[in-house]
């Protein structure tokens, strides 16, 4: 057996520099925050091979003065906390006074600073967490903090480091994060000598995301207006619904002006696009909340990527609610072009961005964003008024409407009607409509398992069904909505009960919003179905009271609009 004994002190500064320094661009991202807590205006960031060559973060903020630069490398040294009692209350990104003592500990340092207030600057160099050298210099006030060799000494670290474009993206996700965050301030962000992003410091949150998106998707995103007198403001920017992503990593949240991943938070942003978008696609976001400091604890972890709130859920409505009203109240018709309707190849705006987007990934989902497409009108979800012209294909309305031509998915606008009328129902139970002649429907002993079990919920909704022997159920009802009347109720009943076998293992509220989608899915006017006239303008008409006429419940368009400006580009006029 060995005996126990106390770490040499060089390998307890490593360990604790693990937590913080994990890969190059924890380093970027603490000395940034050293550099906003500093009140710098502008930020240059150089990396040299994806940060193993080099990192130097430089700033015009407070600088440090002669006699403290030694102590700000010290381990839990800080200017910004006295009392345990300011831990409630913090206002500066850094607090722990372990960055500068962990980044020093795994690598060799150079600090060039100087404190506005006095006149000489001060040159240090540390290797390992030891002081080799220290001289006074002249500069101008701020601080260039250099980090070269990073894990010289901790050759398990160094092992990890992923490829260089790896590291890379990790340096331009957290530049980006604080280019957001802080729109007042100019980052500039230099990769292997080569500029690559450049924020321009105008205290606009959009301006910063032209920066990063680009110029289309910076003009299309939605603005996220916050509500007055609550105690938890919300405020951002978030993509139109046809602006989607195959996975969240596009959501970017920040609590106080500190980026968080926050799984709770995220999933608010995605509820507030309940029905509008396609299943399995995420919006883009950049939501900003800020609370008072004594209603979040940010002092969770040392990369502080976690914060907890004192009222979770409060913050989770407040988001989810701001959100939710930004989308519904920009939502725009999709035009050809930003719907892959192959039978219309539409060319695609020109334009020449004056600067390509930072992020290299394309915005998938997303053809060129015309706006604005729809005049302002007087109907709940915005959507303008429709003359039908005519049907094509048994499947499609044909109409106009004042800047040109609407195609109406007949199946899912209906769909569409069917579920708010439903929702709107719901909370005091959707009454039922009796069939003249109940129907008996036979189902697979699975699906008539699930049918029983649910009997309740489904009568609440206005679905009666009843047992009639074996697998067998009657079907007594209909829920009484508008619309609803010509369903067949065993279509309904067997979309119903394909429902309940695919999505088994939610909550109630769950089970029950995936019982009406499917009852809407059943009962709704099919493609191929020949309609009147009359009918195609009373399913407008529902339509346009619909809060979200624009996307059926299960995100995809109901309608697609060609404007008249596309109809004379492609007639060449
Ligand atoms: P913390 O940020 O948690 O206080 P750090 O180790 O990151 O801890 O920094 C220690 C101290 O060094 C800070 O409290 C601050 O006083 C000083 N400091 C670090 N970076 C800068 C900078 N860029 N400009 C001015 N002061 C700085
Ligand atoms: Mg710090």
């Amino acid at each position: 057996m060995n005996r126990i004994r106390p770490l040499p002190p060089e390998i307890v500064a490593q360990i604790a520099a693990g937590e913080v320094v994990g890969r190059p661009a924890s380093v970027v991202k603490e000395l940034v925050e050293n550099s906003i807590d500093a009140g710098a205006r502008e930020i240059r960031i150089e990396v040299v091979g994806g940060g193993r060559g080099m990192i130097r973060v430089a700033d015009d903020g407070c600088g440090i003065p002669a006699a403290e630069v030694e102590l700000a490398f010290q381990r839990h040294t800080t200017s910004k906390l006295t009392s345990a009692d300011d831990l409630l209350h913090i206002r500066t990104l850094g607090f722990r006074g372990e960055a500068l003592a962990s980044i020093a500990a795994v690598s060799r340092v150079t600090c060039a600073t100087r404190a506005v207030d006095e006149e000489v600057g001060t040159l240090v160099r540390l290797e390992g967490g030891e002081m080799v050298s220290r001289r006074a210099i002249g500069r101008p006030p701020g601080t260039t903090v250099t980090v070269e060799d990073i894990f010289y000494n901790v050759p398990a670290r160094r092992k990890f480091l992923r490829s260089e474009a790896t590291e890379r993206r990790h340096i331009d996700a957290w530049v980006t994060r604080y280019a957001i965050a802080y729109p007042a301030l100019r980052f500039i962000l230099v990769h292997d000598g080569r500029e690559v992003f450049r924020s321009p410091g105008s205290g606009r949150v959009r301006d910063v995301l032209v920066a990063v998106y680009g110029p289309e998707v910076g003009a299309a995103l939605l603005e996220v207006v916050p509500e007055t007198g609550s105690d938890v403001r919300v405020e951002g920017f978030v993509g139109p619904p046809e602006l989607h992503r195959a996975d969240r990593g596009e959501i970017t949240l920040f609590v106080n002006g500190r980026w968080v991943q926050d799984a709770r938070l995220a999933y608010a942003v995605v509820q507030a696009y309940h029905t509008l978008l396609p299943t399995g696609r995420y919006p883009l976001a950049v939501v900003q909340v800020t609370v008072p400091p004594e209603e979040v604890d940010v002092n969770v972890h040392p990369a502080k990527a976690e914060v907890r709130f004192r009222d979770g859920e409060a913050v989770f409505r407040a988001v989810q609610r701001a959100v939710r009203q930004a989308v519904v109240e920009g939502a725009r018709v999709p035009t050809m072009g930003t719907v892959s309707a192959g039978a219309f190849p539409v060319r695609p705006a020109e334009r020449t961005p004056e600067r390509a987007p930072f992020f290299p990934r394309a915005p998938e989902g997303m053809g060129p964003v015309q706006m604005p497409l729809v005049p302002p009108t007087a109907h709940p979800g915005g959507m303008p008024p429709l003359r039908v012209i005519g049907q094509v294909g048994a499947t499609y309305i044909v109409a106009e409407g004042p800047d040109g031509l609407y195609l109406i998915d007949q199946h899912a606008a209906h769909e569409r009607v069917l579920y708010e009328q439903m929702m709107a129902r719901r909370p005091e139970g959707v009454p039922a409509q009796p069939l003249l002649e109940p129907v008996a429907v036979d189902l697979s002993p699975e699906w008539a398992g699930l049918v029983g079990a649910h009997r309740e919920t489904l009568c609440r909704l206005g679905l009666e069904v009843e047992p009639f022997g074996g697998t067998t159920f009657l079907v007594r009802s209909l829920p009484a909505v508008g619309t609803m009347a010509s369903a067949h109720p065993r279509e309904v009943l067997l979309e119903v009960a394909q429902g309940l076998a695919e999505g088994r293992a939610g909550t109630e509220e769950e089970v029950e919003q995936a019982i009406v989608r499917r009852v809407c899915k059943g009962a709704a006017i099919k493609a191929g179905q020949v309609l009147s006239r009359e009918e195609m303008e009373e399913l407008l008409r529902s339509l346009e009271q619909c809060a979200s006429p624009r996307t059926c419940p299960h995100g995809r368009p109901t309608m697609i609009h060609i404007s008249i400006s596309q109809l004379a580009r492609e007639f060449n006029r």
